[in-house]
């Protein structure tokens, strides 16, 4: 049977309705899993671990890194791991993951639910259930698992505040579906040969600036006085920004002047940034921007602070953003 240790983190998941705020105990959660959803002992030999319980609105790097050292510590024990998160930050947590635990040789699987466990007509039976299975798979890769989807942790993105169906990967295909029967979609799986390692750290000093029509520039400027190293902006479709009244392309000028990096991505969901398509766009990229393509910003925004650890450099963020650490690209 294989071993699975289950971590969890907080969320929804666990909150109590007479509580909802409690705190479990390692043993409460251990005993809750087993009296609810039983059948989880025929699924593998399973464990839990608790090392927080927040609302994941209150995780970000020092909980990232807790998380990927345990798992790194662990990894020879377990077959997999099963992580139990709130949905509202699980796409950041899945890409952090994804950035500190390089060339992963086994599942790493992110769930949750959008009604308590202990609920009746909760997700969070099913979608652990799905978890467990899909951690006794061999699949190299961080994943979410939710509403019968299998996905990409590096390329999601929470897209219901209501639905069960609360996460897409708008622009990596599912790696897979779970109905009837568990489809992989095998081909689209991450591979590598290259060693798998711990890469801790993170420098949170980035920044995502949404571009409205009308915001002028001019009240972001201190942010280049700033210690922030590096910028997303938000533009429309393609990746254009006003570049007339109000015009953002001096602020493009300005940052990259002063040694910031500029991404430009899109409050779009679908499709990828091109910068080529568009004057607006194009002015972007003469004023030194670079587009994020069809990477998510919670992406892309998690591996610029992991890129800050290594190096502040202007032409070095951008080198290795712009190189594939796990498919996120
Ligand atoms: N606020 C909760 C969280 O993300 C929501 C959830 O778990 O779905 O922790």
């Amino acid at each position: 049977m294989k071993k699975i240790l289950i971590i969890h983190t907080g969320g929804t998941f666990g909150m109590t309705p007479v509580e909802p705020d409690s705190i479990l105990a390692p043993g409460n959660l251990q005993d809750q899993i087993i009296n609810t959803v039983p059948e989880v002992v025929r699924l593998a030999d399973i464990e839990v671990a608790i090392p927080f319980n927040l609302d994941s609105s209150n995780i970000g790097i020092k909980e990232w890194d807790i998380l990927a050292k345990l798992i790194h510590k662990q990894m020879d024990l377990y077959d997999g791991f099963v992580i139990i998160h709130g949905t509202d930050t699980m796409a950041y947590t899945a890409s952090a993951l994804s950035f500190s635990l390089l060339n992963l040789k086994k599942p790493i699987v992110l769930t949750g639910s959008q009604r308590p466990l202990s609920k009746l007509r909760s997700d969070a039976r099913s979608n652990l259930i799905d978890a467990i299975e899909l951690a006794a798979m061999n699949i190299p890769e961080v994943l979410i698992v939710f509403g019968q989807l299998i996905l990409r942790g590096n390329r999601a993105k929470k897209i219901s505040i209501t639905s069960y169906d609360a996460f897409t990967s708008p622009g990596y295909p599912y790696l897979g579906e779970i109905g009837l029967k568990i489809v992989l979609n095998r081909s689209k799986i991450f591979k590598t040969k290259d060693e798998f390692y711990l890469f801790d750290g993170f420098s949170p000093e980035a920044a995502i600036v949404n571009v409205l029509p009308s915001l002028p520039p001019e009240y972001f400027y201190s942010l280049l006085e700033s210690s922030l190293k590096t910028f997303i902006l938000l533009g429309f479709g393609a990746g254009n920004l006003p570049n007339y009244l109000p015009n953002w392309i001096p602020f493009i000028k300005s940052a990259s002047e002063n040694g910031k990096a500029v991404f430009i991505g899109s409050h779009s969901l679908h499709g990828s940034v091109d910068l080529n398509l568009y004057e607006c766009g194009h002015n972007a990229i003469k004023a030194g921007a670079v587009g994020l393509g069809d990477m998510t910003f919670e992406s892309a925004y998690v591996k610029l602070l992991k890129i800050l650890k290594l190096t502040t450099d202007r032409e070095e963020i951008y080198e290795k953003f712009n190189q594939n650490w796990a498919g996120e690209i």
